[in-house]
């Protein structure tokens, strides 16, 4: 394909100037990689106070976004460059919504204002368009934030000439956060009434617009095939499987990239020694200085499990907790970095105490620590009850440190599970959440390294070499794009 799209891509949060999770990682890449395969795009945000505006552009004249009965608010606008890029970002500026300590909430509350801070966002966007010219063939939502967009395409803009050619595509990070607010955003959105129906926004009486999104979007997609077919089904669509199933025909999963300019052992500056596929000398060097930075005793006679990430029930930490025991009785150390909810924090520092010999833990926020772990481990631990992609997991494929993951989401579609007929398999996977599941793939794992090295080191080097990149993830951006564009325009065609 060489058609030169334009894209806009709206996000609450973006790297490295806002993220809380897997979003901001995706609306800061996926972006660079459209942009190399020739398309022009732009990224609109919020202008968090955190975001130094020193090296951005103001933009000429405040710009009014309508607000329905609130009547217009005028808002800045700030222009910059995603880092290593000619990819703009454009930031909208407006104090009374953005000004604060949080993205989305302070000391555990969301705000309450959160539909008029993002029904506003959404419309910054489509204003922004009409204010720099740009008329963009694909309008790409993310998360409930930016999800009235396609909304907006279709009724308050269905007429305005800017988005005359655009089709709209909405990405599931997480459906377990769909925007559920008071109906009255129907009349920020100024939309009209008909839309409040149980097919289009209303759910309890309230508004919800990740469904809306849903509802009115060409296309929808989630972070990973696994989960595209498991929102369909009530343990993980969150009270919208149904409307996802009717909803299915245009419902696509692609894979998010990891950036391997960051998380690659080759040339990673932030572990103890460098090392490769070829070269595995390194990592045993990596494993002695991490089991020495957290007090461990440095032993090469052991296996080291490691786990980074949210201390969050979806991340699987309830069953780590109860299945500790058996963990601890196994031979192998583990490491685990991590902050979230405080029972978890509490435990695993009380574990760490009690087994100093065995298990350490930091309970905190640490990007050196993470990189550490994930080159000095022999094994990553990631047993979610859902996943929408992951990324720990590819990053530790990258390092040669075997995951072993609950068979859910992207970690079902980015590991390979062992077989011990032909020591083929990335890692190590279960299916059900229990902790007897858990103890046995954990103790199987451990068994592993300990009785069949041969098998363990050629799984190393098949993860290896497995690669999950960006360029990749934009090719499958760009399908949805052509093909939604080509529904449109086929519409349209047979509708006059
Ligand atoms: P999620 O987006 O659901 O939190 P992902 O696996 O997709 O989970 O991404 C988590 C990202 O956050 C990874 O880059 C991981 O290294 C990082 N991370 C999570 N917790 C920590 C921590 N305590 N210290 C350092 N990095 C962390």
């Amino acid at each position: 394909m060489n058609k030169s799209l334009n894209i806009l891509i709206a996000a609450s949060e973006v790297v490295p100037f806002a993220k809380t999770g897997g979003l901001a990682d995706v609306a800061g890449a996926l972006p660079k990689a459209l942009k190399k395969l020739g398309h022009n795009v732009i990224v609109v945000m919020p202008r968090y106070y955190s975001i130094d505006t020193a090296e951005l552009t103001l933009l000429e004249g405040a710009m009014g976004v309508p607000m329905g009965p609130m009547g217009e608010f005028w808002s800045g606008v700030y222009e910059g460059a995603l880092p290593n890029s000619e990819v703009p970002i454009y930031f909208i500026d407006y104090e009374t919504f953005y000004g604060r300590k949080g993205l989305y909430e302070e000391d555990g509350f969301s705000y309450a204002d959160n539909d008029n801070r993002f029904l506003f966002l959404s419309k910054a966007a489509m204003q922004l368009c009409k204010k720099i010219g740009f008329k963009p063939d694909i309008i790409h939502a993310n998360d409930w934030h930016t999800a009235a967009m396609p909304l907006l395409r279709n009724t308050r803009y269905a007429w305005d000439e800017t988005f005359e050619n655009a089709a709209t595509v909405l990405t599931i990070h997480n459906m377990q956060h769909q925007g559920y607010f008071f109906k009255g955003g129907i009349d920020v959105m100024e939309i009209g009434w008909e839309h409040f129906n149980p097919h289009e926004l209303e759910i309890h009486d309230g508004l919800n617009l990740l469904k809306g999104g849903i509802a009115h979007a060409d296309a929808v997609t989630t972070v990973s095939r696994k989960y595209a077919s498991e929102i369909k089904t009530p343990e993980f669509g969150f009270g919208l499987q149904e409307h996802i199933k009717t909803h299915a025909h245009k419902l696509y999963g692609i894979l998010n990239g990891v950036d391997y300019e960051e998380w690659s052992p080759e040339v990673d500056p932030m572990i103890p020694a460098n090392f490769s596929v070829d070269d595995m000398s390194g990592k045993a060097i990596c494993k002695s200085e991490l089991q020495k930075r957290f007090g461990l005793p440095e032993r090469d006679d052991v296996p080291l499990i490691g786990f980074v990430g949210r201390f969050a029930e979806q991340k699987g930490i309830e069953l780590i907790a109860d299945t500790i025991e058996g963990l601890l009785h196994l031979d192998a150390q583990i490491i685990m970095l991590g902050t979230g909810e405080k029972w978890a924090e509490g435990f695993f520092s009380k574990v760490a105490a009690q087994h100093s010999d065995r298990f350490a833990s930091f309970i905190g926020y640490n990007n050196e620590l993470a990189h550490m772990i994930e080159a000095g481990s022999d094994l990553f631990l990631m047993p979610s009850l859902f996943e929408p992609c992951g990324l720990n997991q590819i990053y530790s494929l990258s390092y040669g440190t075997l995951p072993i993951v609950r068979a859910t989401g992207g970690l079902d579609d980015t590991i390979e599970n062992y077989d011990p007929h032909t020591g083929s398999g990335t890692g190590f996977k279960f299916d059900y959440p229990t902790p007897d599941a858990l103890y046995h793939t954990v103790r199987w794992s451990v068994d592993t390294w300990h009785q069949n090295r041969p098998h363990f080191h050629a799984m190393q080097r098949e993860a290896m070499y497995a690669r999950f990149d960006w360029e990749q993830a934009a090719k499958g951006y760009e399908t949805v794009y052509f093909k939604v564009l080509f529904d449109r325009k086929a519409k349209e065609f047979l509708a006059d």
